[in-house]
C-alpha cells in the first residue's frame, strides 16, 4: 500500500511538472506506424475490474475508453461477481462478462459457461486430493478458465498439478509494474502527462517467469497465453481516497491480446463473443504491447506435407516442415526469437522469417523493438504456439 500510494505521489508531481511548463522533458518519438489489421483479427482487453469489485469505473467508463482505444472486445472479471447479466455490444466494443474467482489455488479468471459462479462454487476445496479424481462439473465445464498473475506478487497460482484450466496469463500489467523499482518510475514519469501509454509501455519488462512456467506447461499440454492487462484504474493515495490510475484508456492501448476468428461475427453478443472465447481458449492469437508499436497484423504459419496451420493449430511432421513468420511493417528495429519447446533456436533482426524445422515439437515465437530512444529493448509481441506433432501420435 505505502508503495502504491508514492508511485501516485510521484503520478501528482509529475503532472504539477507538466502544469509548470516543463514541456521540454518531453522525449518520447512514436515508436511505430499502425498497419491494418486482417478481416478476421479482433484486438481485445482481458481481465478488467469495475466498480462491481475493486475497479474504479463503471462499464460505461470501460465502454467509453474501449472506443477510444478502438477496441473490439473487452473480457471484464471482477471479482466473484459478475459486473453485468448479459454480454452486449457498447459503443462499439463487444464486453465479454466473466468474473475472476478467488479458488483454493489463487485467482482464477472464469469466461463464458452456463454458470460461472456455480463452476466457481464446485472447485475443490482441498485440491490436491482432486488430482485423482477431478470433479466432472468443472473438468468437463465449457467455462474458459485462465490462471491469474500466476507469478503475481500478491496471490500467485499455487496448484499446478491440479490441471483445471485451459490459459494462463503470460503477462500482467499489476504484477508488471509491482516488480519496477522507483528509478524505473521516475524515468518513466516525465513523460506520463503528455504520452500516458508510452510511459506505461516503458515499464513493461519480459514476463521471464511466467513464460518459463508456460513452456513447463506446454510440454504437457497445449494451454492457452494470454496477457491481462487487470485493470482497475484506481490507486489509493490514502484510506478512503482514490485515483483514477491508470486509466483504463491508456492501459488498453498498452497491451492487448489479439484473437483471430475462425468464422464471421454477425453482431450478436453471444455469438461474437463464443467466437473470441473460444479464440482465446484454443490460443488462435498472440499477445502484443501496441502501445510500444502496432502489433496488427502478424502471421505465423507452419507447413508440413500440404497442411498449414496458424497460431493454435496442429499440423503433423511429414519428412520435415517449414515455419513462415512476417511480422507488422513498424519501421523500427526488432528482434524476432523462435522457441522450439521452450528453448530458443533462431533468432533474426530480419522482419520475416523461413525456416525449415528441425522436428516435431512446440513452436512458438517472440519479438522485441529496441526503440532509438531507449536503451533497452521492449517486449512487443508473444505468440501462442503452432504444434507440430510426430506422426502416429
Ligand atoms: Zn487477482
Ligand atoms: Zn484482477
Amino acid at each position: 500500500m505505502a508503495r502504491r500510494v508514492l508511485v501516485a505521489g510521484g503520478a501528482l508531481a509529475a503532472l504539477a511538472l507538466a502544469t509548470a511548463g516543463l514541456a521540454a522533458l518531453r522525449t518520447h518519438e512514436p515508436f511505430g506506424a499502425p498497419s491494418a489489421p486482417g478481416p478476421s483479427e479482433w484486438v481485445g482487453v482481458v481481465h478488467v475490474h469495475t466498480v462491481s469489485s475493486d475497479g474504479g469505473g463503471t462499464l460505461d467508463d470501460v465502454a467509453a475508453a474501449a472506443r477510444e482505444a478502438e477496441l473490439d472486445f473487452v473480457v471484464v472479471t471482477d471479482h466473484d461477481v459478475w459486473a453485468e447479466r448479459r454480454w452486449q455490444y457498447r459503443e462499439g466494443a463487444l464486453l465479454i462478462i466473466g468474473e475472476e474467482a478467488r479458488v483454493p489455488g489463487g485467482h482464477l479468471l472464469i469466461i463464458a459457461g452456463e454458470d460461472p459462479r456455480g463452476r466457481a462454487a464446485k472447485w475443490p476445496q482441498r485440491a490436491h486430493a482432486d488430482v485423482a479424481r477431478p470433479d466432472p462439473a468443472i473438468a468437463a465445464g465449457d467455462a474458459l478458465r485462465v490462471v491469474a498473475h500466476p507469478q503475481g506478487p500478491a496471490r500467485p497460482w499455487l496448484i499446478w498439478d491440479v490441471r483445471h484450466f485451459d490459459g494462463v496469463e503470460i503477462w500482467n500489467w499489476d504484477t508488471d509494474w509491482r516488480d519496477d523499482s522507483l528509478w524505473d518510475w521516475m524515468r518513466a514519469l516525465p513523460l506520463l502527462p503528455f504520452e500516458p501509454t508510452a510511459a506505461l509501455a516503458k515499464l513493461v519488462d519480459r514476463p521471464d517467469s511466467s513464460l518459463a512456467r508456460w513452456d513447463a506447461l506446454l510440454r504437457e499440454a497445449p494451454i492457452a497465453g494470454i496477457c491481462s492487462v487487470d485493470a482497475h484504474a484506481r490507486v489509493a493515495l490514502t484510506e478512503n481516497r482514490f485515483l483514477p490510475f491508470p486509466a483504463y484508456r491508456h492501459l488498453f492501448q498498452l497491451a492487448r491480446q489479439h484473437v483471430f476468428l475462425d468464422r464471421d461475427p454477425t453482431g450478436d453478443p453471444d455469438h461474437d463473443g463464443d467466437l473470441v472465447v473460444e479464440a482465446l481458449r484454443r490460443g488462435r492469437g498472440y499477445c502484443g504491447f501496441d502501445g510500444i508499436a502496432d502489433a496488427r497484423g502478424l502471421s505465423v504459419e507452419v507447413e508440413s506435407g500440404g497442411e498449414v496451420a496458424g497460431l493454435g493449430q496442429r499440423v503433423v511432421w511429414t519428412d520435415g516442415a517449414t515455419l513462415r513468420v512476417a511480422l507488422p511493417a513498424i519501421g523500427q528495429p526488432t528482434t524476432l526469437t523462435l522457441f522450439r519447446d521452450g528453448v530458443p533456436v533462431h533468432e533474426t533482426s530480419e522482419p520475416t522469417l523461413e525456416i525449415e524445422l528441425s522436428g516435431p515439437g512446440v513452436y512458438r515465437i517472440e519479438a522485441v523493438v529496441r526503440p532509438e530512444s531507449l536503451s533497452r529493448s521492449l517486449p512487443w509481441i508473444i505468440a501462442n504456439p503452432v504444434f507440430v506433432d510426430a506422426p502416429g501420435v
